[in-house]
Parts: structure tokens; C-alpha cells; sequence
């Protein structure tokens, strides 16, 4: 099946066969109706085609919707346990997988091959964690307060589920929605990010091969501008789920809601991170760095704001900025890189009118701040890491989510000036305190106001298995991660079998 979709032409000017890609609808691997593809090319080195894919319409859409019904009337009778163990089969084929799946990551999205195979790597653990779901499911039985009569709810699949993914987690997102979803008896259709749809393909790949199936995961390559409102306006989709840019999260949202669908939104960040006096600074610096300039700050958890109280503020700038002028920016399949290019070149764009805003507002700009395009750059979307300091709460490049390499120092007065700092804003994913008191540690753990809250450790690095998402405009207060996802893909039916042989009346029949 799997090199049903890499047959294709040699593209002029390349000297290997560029792989075309073909939707995935009813199990078959198919071109698009519309007849148009488009290109995913390497951020590191644009020449690079890494694939083309399929630029879907609507008729697409709605093949991969009706397809995904038609196979909802059967898979919601497979019992639970032998439903998760096609999850199980494809997280073994994932970790055989890995190696290939990271590279090709690296090469469609640009982050560093460390980064890639943690991103497949939470697929995979995420495939084991809603696995065992398949086991559990639990629901409650609870006494009925009428005698003779049992009562219990039970967790039942919603329908057909449509996923629209972002391409900074190109798997691993995909994964928190898909799997669950699965195990719960629904079926899909995703639709992942056109930047990055390769690694979206990989993972279906893999549910294919580990036997799901027809017409059970649909997927659908294309612009959300295009194929976004046949989606989410389908009457036959039950929920929709979007990870994303708060702006896209307004549309979905709203379409969403008026045919009642369930919507999962989870949006953008603009995430703290407090360093207190008495925190470890070398620990502090260590995590600020990988938070701030992981996934070249592409993370809805990033560590875009460090809050530092004054008594550590030089040190801790000097040493983080010393720190931060020496990471390798490059190509992420070189294992020595530290931090890979933008996306494309819009993101860069923005990126780069963020550092002219700064200066505007009159922060301090103390490193970088620059396009990198000469020499090994020049074929990609490279940025140096960069640092505001002095940076007033209030300025935009503290308020907004710029999702690139750029940080901004605010100094503070204590705790509270910190958290009321940190709290002052639209978002409110992630957020981290450094400290060795455990009394700041507990007041920061209460007062944060986030969905998220590291302790001695940065804004990054979220389980598998615990609850993942925001308060305020990152989310609409679904969770993915944990069981929040088992919450999201299923829904409850009460249950009451009345065994008195009787007519039983509840809050009028009150035995004695
Ligand atoms: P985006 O909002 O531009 O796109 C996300 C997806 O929505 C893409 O697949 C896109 O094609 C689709 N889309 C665009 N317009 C649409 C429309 N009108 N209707 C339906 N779908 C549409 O976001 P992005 O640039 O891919 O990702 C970056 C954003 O995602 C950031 O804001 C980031 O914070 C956020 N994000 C959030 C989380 C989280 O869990 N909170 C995780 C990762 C990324």
C-alpha cells in the first residue's frame, strides 16, 4: 500500500524522483478531484522539494466524510480492546520507524533531529497510553435510588471527528487526536498543516499498515482556506478539533458552533517563565535557552518572556545572552545544531518585523536580531536567536505570541510582581518558576494563571498522559493529553435497567 502513494515524476532540475502524495480516503490512496497538488519544500534549504501533495476541493472532503461514515456504522462495534490493538501494532511499527520518520520531520519542518524524534517519540507514547485506554474506558455504576434498579453511564463514540493540525508538532499533534479518537470507536478525517504534511502522512501510513480499517482515518492535504468551511460545516461531522493560531481558533469556533458540533480548540501562547533571586541561575539559564530557542521558539509553549527579579536580573542577562550568541543555527539534520530555520518565509517575516517593533517600543536589543542568508543560509529561512532586555510588560513583543526565536527579559520587583506580570495578558497556556522556596513554589503553583505550570524546569516539556491546553484565548477549555482526550472523543449515555417488574417512578416513588 505504502508505495501506492510514492509513485511520481521526476521533477526538471531534481535528480531523484520527487514522491507525490494522494489523499488516503476509504483506504485507497487517490488523487485529489480538484487535480492541483502543491509543493513542501525544506526551510532549511528551499531547493529542497520534499514531497508534493494533493491541493484538495471540497468533493475531496466530502468522499473522505461520507467514507469515514460509512465505516463509523462498523467500527463502533468493535470492542474497544481489539480497536486499541491496532493502536498498540502501530506504536511497534513507529519505533521501527522512527529513524526515517524523524529525518523526514526535520526535512519538511526544520527543527533539529533531537526535536523530531522526541516529536515521534510522543506519538508513539501516546499511541501506548490510549492503547490501554482501550481497557478501560471506565464509566461510573452508581445505586439508582429506587430498589430493583441498576445505573450506570457509559462513554459512547461521537461519529465522524475532523482534525485540522498545526506544523510545528507534525505528528505528534495528529497522534493526541487521532488515537484517542480511534480507541473511542469514531473515525476521522485530517486534514494537517500544508507546511508539513508529510509527517502527517507517516503516521497514517503507519495506521494503515497496522491494519485500521477502511474508511476508519481519512486524509485530506490542503489549504485551510480552501477546504476548512466544507469540513467544519459537514453535517455528518460530530466534532472538530484544531490545534492552531487563535485567529484560525476564532473561525473554527464559531463555524463549529452553529450545528452544535463539539470543538476542541487549542491556540496560541505567550508563555512565562519567573527566575526568582534564589533560584539555581545555572538550571535557569540552561532551561530559559532550551525554552526559548527549542523549535526556534515555534512552540505554543515557548518560553517567550523571562520575568527576573532585580537582585539576579544583570547576572542572569549577561550569562543567558553570553549563552544564547553561541548556539548553532543550521541546517537541524546536523546532529552539532542547535536551533533550525523558520517555517517559510512569512513566519520569518514576522519574525524579523517583531525585532523592528521592539526597538520601536524601545527595548534593548542585546543579541541577535538578524536574518541569516549568506554562506550555508542562503537557501533557507534562518534567523539569529534573539534577546530583548528591559522590556516593558505592556510592550507588544511581550504581549503578543510572535512564534519565533525571540525572547523577552522583564525585570521584577518579587513573586507578586512577577505572577501579576506574568498574568497580564490574553493567553495563558504554559508558565515556570525558579525557585529553591517551596512556599513561592506552592503560591505560584496556585496563582499562575495558565493551564500549565513548570517548577525548576521551562515552559516545555508537556507528558503524554496528563491534561494539555490553556485558560483564556489559547483554548475553549477542552484538554488533550490524559483522559481530557477520552472526555472530548466520547460522549456519556446514562444507563438505568429497572429489574422490579414494575412501573417505578424516580423523585415521586420514594420507598420507605
Ligand atoms: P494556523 O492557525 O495558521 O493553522 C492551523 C491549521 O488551520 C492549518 O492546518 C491551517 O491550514 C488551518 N486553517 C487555516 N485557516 C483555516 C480556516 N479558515 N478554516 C479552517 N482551517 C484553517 O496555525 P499554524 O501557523 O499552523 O500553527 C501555529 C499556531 O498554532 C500558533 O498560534 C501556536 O501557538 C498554535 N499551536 C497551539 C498549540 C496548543 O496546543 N495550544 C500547539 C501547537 C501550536
Amino acid at each position: 500500500m505504502a508505495t501506492d502513494i510514492l509513485t511520481g515524476p521526476t521533477i526538471l532540475g531534481s535528480t531523484t524522483r520527487t514522491k507525490i502524495f494522494k489523499n488516503f480516503i476509504d483506504g485507497e490512496w487517490v488523487e485529489s478531484s480538484t487535480g492541483e497538488t502543491f509543493e513542501n519544500r525544506n526551510p532549511a534549504d528551499t531547493r529542497e522539494v520534499v514531497g508534493i501533495f494533493q491541493k484538495s476541493g471540497k468533493e475531496d472532503v466530502d468522499a473522505a466524510i461520507a467514507a469515514a461514515a460509512r465505516a463509523f456504522a462498523k467500527w463502533r462495534l468493535v470492542p474497544a480492546p481489539r480497536r486499541a490493538e491496532v493502536v498498540y501494532k502501530a506504536a511497534e511499527m513507529l519505533i521501527e520507524r522512527k529513524e526515517e520518520y524523524s529525518r523526514d520531520m526535520t526535512r519538511e519542518m526544520g527543527k533539529i533531529l533531537k526535536e523530531t524524534r522526541g516529536d515521534v517519540q510522543e506519538a508513539i507514547d501516546t499511541a501506548y497510553y490510549m492503547a490501554g485506554e482501550g481497557r478501560r474506558l471506565f464509566g461510573p455504576t452508581t445505586p439508582s435510588e429506587l430498589p430493583n434498579k441498576f445505573a450506570m453511564a457509559v462513554r459512547q463514540p461521537l461519529g465522524v471527528c475532523a482534525m485540522i493540525t498545526p506544523w510545528n508538532f507534525p505528528m505528534a499533534i495528529p497522534s493526541w487526536k487521532l488515537l484517542p479518537a480511534i480507541v473511542c470507536g469514531n473515525t476521522c478525517v485530517i486534514k494537517p498543516a500544508q507546511d508539513t504534511p508529510l509527517s502527517t502522512f507517516n503516521l497514517v501510513r503507519t495506521l494503515a499498515d497496522a491494519g485500521i480499517p477502511r474508511g476508519v482515518i481519512n486524509i485530506v492535504s490542503g489549504f485551510g482556506s480552501r477546504i476548512g468551511a466544507p469540513l467544519l460545516e459537514h453535517p455528518e461531522v460530530r466534532a472538530v478539533s484544531l490545534t492552531g493560531s487563535t485567529e484560525v481558533g476564532r473561525i473554527v469556533g464559531t463555524t463549529a458552533a452553529k450545528s452544535f458540533k463539539h470543538c476542541s480548540l487549542e491556540l496560541g501562547g505567550k508563555n512565562p517563565m519567573i527566575v526568582l533571586d534564589d533560584a539555581n541561575l545555572d538550571l535557569a539559564i540552561e532551561g530559559g535557552l532550551w525554552g526559548g530557542f527549542g523549535t526556534t521558539g515555534q512552540r505554543c509553549t515557548a518560553t517567550s518572556r523571562i520575568i527576573v527579579q532585580k537582585g539576579v536580573y544583570n547576572e542572569f542577562v549577561e550569562r543567558y545572552v553570553h549563552r544564547a550568541q553561541g548556539l548553532k543555527v543550521g541546517n537541524g539534520l546536523d546532529e552539532n545544531v542547535d536551533m533550525g530555520p523558520a517555517i517559510n518565509e512569512a513566519q520569518l517575516k514576522t519574525d524579523l518585523s517583531y525585532v523592528d517593533i521592539g526597538k520601536d517600543e524601545g527595548a534593548k536589543l542585546v543579541c541577535g536580531g538578524h536574518r541569516l542568508n549568506k554562506g550555508e543560509y542562503q537557501n533557507g529561512w534562518f534567523m539569529e536567536p534573539t534577546v530583548f532586555v528591559d522590556v516593558d510588560p505592556k510592550m507588544r513583543i511581550a504581549q503578543e505570541e510572535i512564534f519565533g526565536p525571540v525572547v523577552s527579559i522583564i525585570p521584577c520587583d518579587d513573586l507578586e510582581d512577577a505572577i501579576a506580570i506574568a498574568n497580564n495578558i490574553e493567553y495563558g497556556l504554559s508558565s515556570s518558576l525558579y525557585t529553591k522556596d517551596v512556599n513561592k513554589a506552592f503560591a505560584a503553583m496556585r496563582d499562575l494563571s495558565a493551564g500549565i505550570t513548570y517548577i525548576n524546569a521551562p515552559t516545555i516539556g508537556a507528558e503524554v498522559h496528563l491534561p494539555f491546553g490553556g485558560v483564556k484565548a489559547t483554548g475553549n477549555g477542552h484538554r488533550e493529553g490524559g483522559i481530557g482526550a477520552i472526555d472530548f472523543y466520547s460522549e456519556w449515555k446514562s444507563i438505568y435497567v429497572d429489574y422490579s417488574d414494575r412501573l417505578q417512578r424516580a423523585q415521586i416513588d420514594r420507598p420507605e
